[in-house]
């Protein structure tokens, strides 16, 4: 892989830009391969990365019936935090966390990683004393979080109405978290993988497994038969499509997520605020824009636009925290499709079928575990044993009960 360094940088200018290498490869799918991913969005690819990074094992395709990083990955509002309450996700997330911060230089690809700080609000004094116990839960799992008043959130966001119609009690804030540049991460991995020999064939749409004595031994696609010895899926919204392909059920419902951006400003807003109350996110992107959202569109579809009532309620939400943005023109809305699990936890490890794996469930949240995820799978595709970070996200937990409620963290209803 060639470096990107200031002097590559320098050359190319000078060059016209006319030498810049091929950032990844677009080869023909082979007969066979050791490990089949499917699904090309931040969590196959890191996936792919990993197992040939740490498990040595090249002979791997990621498919993907699309464009890479077309689906999720590439639509979501970028946050970047670990501030989760139950000790299995403190851990996981908190790894993905630390495994950001040092992303860039890993993948010499700048991700744009902006710990600008995560301030979650409260709007009566009942919410605050439940966001208190939440912030010593995190601080117990050794991740940083800080409780702040109503005047510490003004003075950390100057045009916030303290006085809005549910009035800001205060809030807590975890100030590692914050935003990273998507397309980056997916760019990143993909250019990484390719590297290591990986495979990355577009356009190819897996349509059905084939299975024989209850293990996984290949795909049909829109591109021909493709063999495995393991395949992993990593679809997101369309978890429970691929999982009826292979003869099971897992508990997700699959909803649209909004996400919008204004017109860009000078920077205005230096941290990302998220109301639970008042239902709505934002952040100001490096080019200016606001970029928000709020919850999912409540009923199951599988089409990447959403509908008009959740817009103007986003709009109308922002708007009730952030009156002064009230003259800005709405520049771009969109949607993607989210897996949501009953304890909005992420559903990771191992199938009933030998040789399959899963990584899907992520909701409205997955983008934040993408290094932690594709690690963690790439280990437990190589050892067929999940990792032990994510043993507790598995399947078997809908039938023990073993629930990892997730449902405050994921800051906004669904
Ligand atoms: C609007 C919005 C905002 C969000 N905001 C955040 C946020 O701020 N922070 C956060 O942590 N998370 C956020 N998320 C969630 C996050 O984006 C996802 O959880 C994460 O990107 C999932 O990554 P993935 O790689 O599993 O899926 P994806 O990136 O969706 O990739 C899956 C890929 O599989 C492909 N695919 C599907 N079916 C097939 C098939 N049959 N054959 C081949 N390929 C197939 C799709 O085309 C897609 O490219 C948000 C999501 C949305 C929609």
């Amino acid at each position: 892989m060639n470096g990107y360094s200031f002097l590559s940088v320098v050359r190319q200018a000078l060059n016209g830009h006319k030498g810049w290498p091929v950032v990844w490869r677009s080869p023909e799918p082979k007969k066979n391969y050791d490990v089949v991913i499917v699904g090309a969005g931040g969590h196959g690819l890191a996936t792919a990365y990993y197992l040939a990074k740490n498990h040595f094992i090249k002979n791997i395709a990621v498919l993907e019936k699309g464009w890479l990083g077309g689906g999720n990955t590439g639509r979501n509002t970028q946050i970047t935090r670990s501030n989760y309450f139950w000790p299995q996700s403190a851990a996981f997330f908190d790894h993905s966390l630390k495994l950001y911060e040092h992303l860039g230089q890993e993948l010499n690809f700048n991700v744009m990683l902006s710990q600008r700080g995560m301030l979650t609000l409260a709007h009566s004094l009942h919410e605050l004393e439940g966001m208190r116990r939440w912030a010593n839960a995190i601080k117990i799992n050794d991740i940083d979080a800080e409780v702040l008043t109503p005047i510490e959130v003004k003075k950390l966001v100057p045009l916030i109405d303290l006085n809005c119609r549910f009035p800001i009690r205060g809030g807590f804030i975890q100030h590692r978290g914050g935003i990273s540049r998507h397309d980056a991460v997916a760019w990143g991995y993909a250019r990484a993988a390719s590297a290591y020999g990986v495979d990355i064939i577009q356009q190819c749409e897996v349509t059905a497994f084939n299975i024989s004595s209850g293990r996984v031994t290949g795909v049909h696609t829109t591109r021909g038969t493709i063999g495995a010895d393991k395949i992993s899926i990593a679809v997101a919204g369309h978890t429970s499509e691929l999982a009826r392909m292979a003869d099971f059920r897992v508990p997700v419902t699959s909803m649209a997520l909004q996400a919008m951006v204004s017109e860009p400003i000078k920077p205005c807003l230096n941290t990302v605020v998220m109301s639970p109350i008042i239902h709505m996110y934002a952040s100001q992107s490096d080019r200016g824009e606001l970029v928000f959202g709020g919850g999912a569109d409540l009923y199951n579809s599988y089409a990447q636009r959403g509908g008009i009532p959740l817009l103007q309620e986003n709009i109308a939400a922002l708007l009730e925290l952030f009156p002064a943005f009230s003259r800005l023109r709405l520049m771009r809305q969109w949607a993607g499709i989210v897996d949501i699990t009953p304890d909005t936890s992420p559903l990771m490890g191992l199938t009933p079928v030998q040789n399959l794996y899963i990584s899907g469930g992520w909701g409205t949240g997955g983008y934040k575990a993408i290094p932690a995820g594709g690690e963690t799978m790439a280990y437990t595709i190589a050892n067929d044993q999940p990792h032990p970070l994510i043993e507790d996200f598995g399947l078997e937990r809908f039938e023990s009960g073993a629930l990892i409620d997730e449902g405050a963290a994921s800051g906004v209803a669904h």
